[in-house]
């Protein structure tokens, strides 16, 4: 039996198929990619941040805190805790210099209050490159130097949604705290009393 050749309609339609599983693969090579984050504070430890600063409240205009702020004497480098791509370096409300990365499954990587971002900061960085350096800008101007750190994924998680104000925010705010690895987690390391009233 002669076989038909394939008519102008079926071509069309495989098109779209073909972009739709493309776009599936490279949804999913986002979110198979490993994500081992490491502290984004040259020389900082859990000691340098409140764990419970992340999502307490209230918390000035933001209402809720959707980072962790980590405490470091002014000008200490700011790394990149995962590698990724440099959506957007600049001066930005509230926080002042910040940088934002796109890291592995899918989340922005955002630093804030920088005292300045690097300039010649490439489009894509790796683990553990230099951003820019700690400091006070934006609305961190009455605190002690801090760099605040939030992890947003653009994927929604809504088993993380929460009752209470913005809570529904929890889908897409990630606690950083989970991703710096049991190793620097606090582990019995409780913040200083210090740090705790700076931060809470
Ligand atoms: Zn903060």
């Amino acid at each position: 039996m002669p076989v038909e050749p394939l008519g102008p309609t079926a071509r069309r339609r495989r098109g779209p198929r073909l972009v739709l599983l493309a776009l599936a693969l490279v949804l999913l090579a986002g979110l198979v990619l490993p994500e081992q984050a490491l502290v984004p504070v040259q020389g900082a430890s859990a000691r340098d941040w409140n764990p419970r600063s992340f999502w307490f409240e209230p918390w000035g205009a933001s209402g809720v805190h959707k980072g962790i702020d980590i405490f470091a004497a002014e000008g200490r480098p700011v790394l990149a805790a995962v590698p990724g791509l440099v959506l957007y370096r600049g001066e930005l409300g509230r926080g002042g210099q910040v940088v934002a990365v796109l890291g592995p499954k899918w989340r922005v990587h955002y630093y804030a209050h920088l005292q300045q971002v690097h300039a010649g900061l490439p489009r894509w960085v790796a683990r553990g490159q230099a951003l820019g350096s700690v400091g006070r800008s934006g609305n961190a101007a009455d605190k002690p130097p801090h760099l605040h750190y939030a992890v947003v994924s653009l994927v929604p998680l809504p088993w993380r949604a929460a009752s209470g104000n913005q809570g529904w925010k929890r889908m897409f705010f990630i606690d950083p705290g989970e991703l710096l690895g049991p190793a620097s987690r606090a582990e019995g390391l409780a913040p200083s009393p210090r740090l705790a009233a700076l931060s809470m």
